[in-house]
């Protein structure tokens, strides 16, 4: 029996992956940081609700501490996230970027992944088959970012495209750190929920596809690697 913590998953990417690994036959933990919305996804999907505010030091080690007297966990999925747009859905440009809209941004999307994972590290290193996903984004890419003929390109913003490419880094060296734990980044790809005001063009599920993909990750499979549903991706 597989285990699976689901970080933000009350609704979007992480609802959906849920849904899928319910299938597949995890135990889910629909991870939210609002009890009513997480009990009523949780209900929903036939998962577990866990409170969890990945931006809070007490909420995340009461979490831990629920899942550890429950048994432990094998799959930790980091999916919890936000944007950060401003007024009208607009997308925060370099002009009106200061230090305190990257630190919002990193609180959630980068010192939540940290925060989260250190968490559960000690439950996950008593996992027979340990398994982490770090939802990352295709504006991860330095590759793609710098590239004139990538669509990534045209994405004005600093703080989200940057808060990405530290969970990258972040995901290459917990990989090498702890072999014995499959641990990649993913990204979903530009898919419509409340995050970009539903302007992605990709469904929930065709987004969840890669998230899903790596949850299911065999030992036998990679570590330390970037990845979209069509493949491995440029850093
Ligand atoms: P979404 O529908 O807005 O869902 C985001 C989830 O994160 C919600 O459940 C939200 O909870 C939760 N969350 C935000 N702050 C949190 C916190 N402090 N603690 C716990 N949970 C928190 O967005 P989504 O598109 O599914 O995003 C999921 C992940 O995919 C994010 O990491 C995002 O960066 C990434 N991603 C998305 C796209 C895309 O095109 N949609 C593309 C690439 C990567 P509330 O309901 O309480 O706000």
């Amino acid at each position: 029996m597989t285990t699976t913590l689901i970080t933000g998953a009350n609704k979007g990417l992480g609802f959906e992956t849920a849904r899928r690994l319910v299938a597949a036959g995890h135990t889910v933990y629909v991870g939210s940081r609002d009890p009513e919305r997480g009990r009523r996804a949780a209900a929903e999907l036939g998962a577990r609700a866990l409170v969890i505010d990945v931006t809070d030091d007490a909420s995340v080690a009461a979490a831990a501490k629920t899942v550890e007297a429950d048994g432990g966990l094998d799959v930790l999925i980091n999916n919890a996230g936000v944007e950060g747009r401003g007024e009208g859905n607009s997308i925060v440009g370099a002009a009106d970027t200061t230090a305190d809209t990257l630190r919002e941004l990193f609180e959630t999307n980068v010192f939540g992944v940290v925060r989260v994972t250190h968490a559960f590290l000690p439950l996950l290193r008593r996992s027979a088959a340990p398994v982490v996903v770090n939802v990352s984004s295709g504006l991860a890419s330095l590759t793609a970012m710098s590239d004139p003929d990538s669509p990534a390109h045209f994405y004005p913003g600093i703080a989200y495209p940057a808060s990405k490419t530290t969970v990258n880094m972040i995901t290459v060296q917990y990989a090498k750190a702890f072999p014995d734990i499959r641990i990649n980044a993913v990204e979903p790809g530009f898919t419509a929920t409340d995050l970009n005001g539903n302007t992605g063009v990709q469904t929930v599920e065709q987004g969840a596809e890669i998230i899903v993909r790596m949850a299911r990750v065999g030992q036998d499979g990679p570590t330390g690697g970037y990845f979209a549903a069509e493949g491995p991706l440029p850093w």
